[in-house]
């Protein structure tokens, strides 16, 4: 075994005891999940995947699918009409907070759903279906291979996402949405319901750390600036209301999701993903940050400090 995998071993054989927290129930599907499940990854300059646990368990992306979103919107449109329709602040608040701008009735950032939603607008595509195309062919060329929805999480998200629409509606009538309130929502519930292991997040944050480039295919996937653009807005915003405590104790941009989902970028360095269902009060992982906090201490990855 060479002595990366070992070292991710060791760490599992640490945080595998944890159990503290309990799975999503606001999606019935997700609360359906083996919270037993533990799996973690780190992708390096060669596109060389070292992954652990139950590394080939799928699950829904969710809130991960945001910064990868945001990309293909900041790409498309460029960061002036994105900036337009949604803040870069840290909120402070949950994920689901009806958390809009006083005036502009922009949300406080593109991590949060109301934000997500107004950046999933933003997509070309005049249809659900085209848009949900975009959207997957992004994501799929950030991760390296193609990637699908699961259709049951998707149902079961429409069926249950009456928060969302209201976030929608609201957005709508300030202006902030572009189109129709249900295909905005429909092409952000299929969006969070992409089936992806942590290999494939591991991939996407790679792709992120290496300027746009994905490590693995090899394949150009976004600019560099735009890489940049999403990363620090990862950095302020990624974790909801728990982004300052992370920066402070983990020092690297993240973004996590509500079925257990977390990944990391160390620019130039590495892509981390782990992946555990049970969250804490946040909406966080919890087996998943103690994952990669431990992960960014043993590999001194924190971004603030000297070396
Ligand atoms: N699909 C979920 C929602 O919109 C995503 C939220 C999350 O992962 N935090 O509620």
């Amino acid at each position: 075994m060479d002595p990366i995998t070992a070292l991710l071993d060791d760490v599992l054989d640490e945080i595998a005891p944890q159990d503290a927290g309990a799975p999503a129930d606001y999606i019935p599907e997700l609360a359906a999940a083996d919270t037993d499940r533990l799996a973690f990854a780190v992708v390096g300059p060669h596109g060389r995947v070292r992954a652990v646990g139950d590394d080939a368990a799928e699950f829904t992306i969710q809130s991960i699918s945001k910064p990868f979103v945001l990309a293909l919107a900041l790409q498309e449109l460029g960061r002036e009409r994105v900036l337009a329709r949604v803040g870069v602040e840290p909120s402070g608040e949950p994920f689901n907070a009806i958390s809009l701008e006083m005036g502009t009735g922009r949300p406080a950032n593109p991590m949060i759903n109301a934000g997500a939603i107004a950046v999933s607008s933003l997509v070309p595509g005049g249809d659900v279906d085209e848009r949900t195309a975009r959207i997957v062919e992004t994501l799929s060329a950030f991760a390296g291979r193609s990637l699908w929805v699961d259709e049951a999480v998707y149902a079961s998200e429409s069926a249950t996402g009456d928060r969302n629409r209201a976030l929608a509606h609201l957005l709508r009538s300030h202006g902030v949405l572009e189109g129709e309130v249900e295909t905005a929502v429909e092409a952000y519930f299929r969006q969070c319901s992409l089936l992806v292991t942590v290999r494939d997040l591991a991939v996407m944050a790679a792709t992120l750390a290496f300027g746009g480039v994905n490590p693995l295919t090899r394949r150009r996937v976004i600019d560099e600036r735009v890489a940049r653009d999403v990363l620090s807005i990862m950095g302020s915003c990624g974790m909801y209301d728990f982004s300052g405590e992370w920066m402070l104790r983990v020092g690297l941009p993240a973004k996590s999701g509500v079925s257990g989902g977390l990944l990391a970028v160390a620019p130039s360095q590495f892509g981390v993903a782990a992946f555990s269902p049970r969250l804490d009060t946040h909406g966080n992982s919890v087996r998943s940050v103690l994952v990669v906090e431990e992960l960014a201490e043993r590999f001194g990855m924190h971004m603030l400090e000297s070396h």
